[in-house]
């Protein structure tokens, strides 16, 4: 069994559903066991989040976005299946227009969005997508069925990224396979807590669900289809001469996906690492280009450095105060409540003096940090012991990363002296003592210079 991930931009376009349909089929052809997890058509996430955003604020303009997401839902029915088979495509698509239309209206009356239903908002972009595509291919004959991933995957309920039930949804996706003998079109991203209620895996997350079904079934290998030619030395977006890592392990994928590299998102690495299953990172539109293989252990490279990420944009934090030195428990309470709290640390440094710890979060958790520290710790900062939270917006992250950095020496003395003779100011920078990653923090507005 062999498991196909198609995202946003290859299933974006009648063009691309073409090439799609053609991997898939080429696949058949050659007697391959697969099954296939489907993105949103790209953007339509996004619009979804927006369309709910604008009904919960009462603006009635929203209906008029959600006719242009259904419309391009529609030209890929009337482009890709032949007429008299459109009629069943059309009015399933329509069906799930009205259920999505009626929850809008449920928002727009009562003007308010909770994370819940954002993710049954969303969920739609890859019911429907998935929908289409499994019609498109019956209709060409091939023995498909669509595949609505909730009745698969588990998740606590945490709405916007909820947890996976590994036990369950293992046996689930087990007990559902073992009855299939038709190509199961999976939607990607979405799940479900236990009583049914709707949740999704993350932004990103297709490539997990891809993951999850692959791993849960012993695949071969996990296929991620992509818009670029697989996992490259940087983002291509960024840095005009990126090029393609043919080879890289498990764990270099997982630092450069976690600072940044959204070409795979982060936790699809571990149920493919459980299992030691090959995850291959493939262009739908350039498919004869071999792409990225992700091992265990990656084939052996010229450079000390596999690859450059980049997150755009962090806030930093920084705690600090005489009354830290040598208190045990400060960072376990820090980061205790932080995860409470459910906000996410990307990175942390705190020197030896133990006289601050700063670390660095999305700013979009920053305001929440700081009440969060300031109760936890306010005994402390009354006493003067702590002097106080301060945070510092504007910045971005660059990580270096590569398994070649633990042979080599003066990596880093490369790495800081490069930024220093180009005017670049190191704001904090850490490194594990795995040494397979040195980040440094930089302002923003140094960012692409430093890539
Ligand atoms: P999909 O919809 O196929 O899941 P994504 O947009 O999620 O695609 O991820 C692919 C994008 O990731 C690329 O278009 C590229 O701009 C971006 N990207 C960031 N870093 C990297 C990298 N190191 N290698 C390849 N792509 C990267
Ligand atoms: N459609 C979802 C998103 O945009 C999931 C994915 O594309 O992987 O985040
Ligand atoms: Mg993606």
């Amino acid at each position: 069994m062999k498991v196909l991930k198609f995202g946003g931009t290859s299933v974006g376009s009648v063009d691309s559903i073409k090439t799609v349909i053609e991997i898939l089929e080429n696949n058949i052809a050659k007697g391959e066991q697969i099954a296939v997890v489907f993105s949103a058509m790209g953007g339509v996430t996004n619009r979804l989040i927006e369309i709910g955003k604008m009904a919960a604020a009462g603006n009635a303009e929203y209906m008029e976005f959600l006719k242009v997401v259904e419309e391009r839902h529609f030209v890929v029915v009337r482009g890709m299946i032949n007429v008299k088979n459109q009629s069943s495509t059309f009015a399933a698509v329509r069906g799930l227009f009205n259920e999505l239309g009626d929850i809008l209206k449920g928002v727009s009356w009562i003007r308010e969005l909770s994370e819940r239903t954002l993710d049954l908002i969303m969920s739609f972009g890859e019911r429907l997508s998935t929908l289409v595509i499994s019609e498109i291919l019956k209709s060409r004959g091939v023995a498909a069925e669509f595949c609505d991933a909730r009745n698969l995957i588990h998740t606590n309920a945490t709405y916007g990224m909820g947890d996976v039930d590994f036990e369950i949804t293992n046996k689930q996706i087990l007990e559902y396979f073992a009855k299939r003998s038709a190509l199961q079109c999976v939607t990607g991203f979405i799940a479900s807590t236990g009583d049914g209620i709707t949740t999704t895996l993350g932004r990103g997350g297709s490539d997990y669900t891809a993951s999850i079904i692959g791993a849960a079934l012993d695949a071969s290998v996990i296929e991620i289809w992509t818009d670029v030619d697989g996992m490259m030395t940087a983002d291509p977006r960024k840095v005009a001469n990126a090029f393609t890592i043919p080879s890289i392990s498990y764990a270099e994928a997982m630092e450069l996906s976690h600072f940044g590299a959204k070409v795979i998102y982060p936790p699809s690495l571990q149920p493919a690492f459980a299992k030691n299953i090959t995850l291959k990172v493939l262009n739908t539109f350039n498919t004869d280009f071999i792409g990225t293989f992700v091992q265990k252990a990656a084939d052996k490279k010229d450079y000390a450095i596999t690859g450059i990420s980049s997150i755009d944009e962090i806030a930093l934090v920084n705690i600090q105060g005489s009354g830290m030195i040598g208190v045990a428990g400060i960072s376990g309470r820090l980061f205790t409540a932080l995860s409470e709290n459910n906000i996410s640390v990307i990175l942390i440094s705190q020197a030896s003096s133990e006289h601050s710890i700063c670390f660095s979060i999305d700013p979009k958790n920053a305001i929440k940090a700081r009440e969060v520290l300031e109760k936890e710790f306010s005994h402390e900062i009354s006493l003067g012991y702590i002097d106080g939270i301060s945070i510092e917006k504007n910045l971005s992250i660059i990580a270096i990363v590569g398994e070649g950095m633990k042979k080599s020496t003066g990596v880093s003395g490369k790495l800081f002296s490069v930024l220093g003779k180009n005017g670049i100011n190191v704001v904090a920078t850490a490194q594990g003592s795995s040494e397979l990653n040195i980040s440094v923090v930089i302002s923003k507005s140094d960012l692409s210079k430093a890539l």
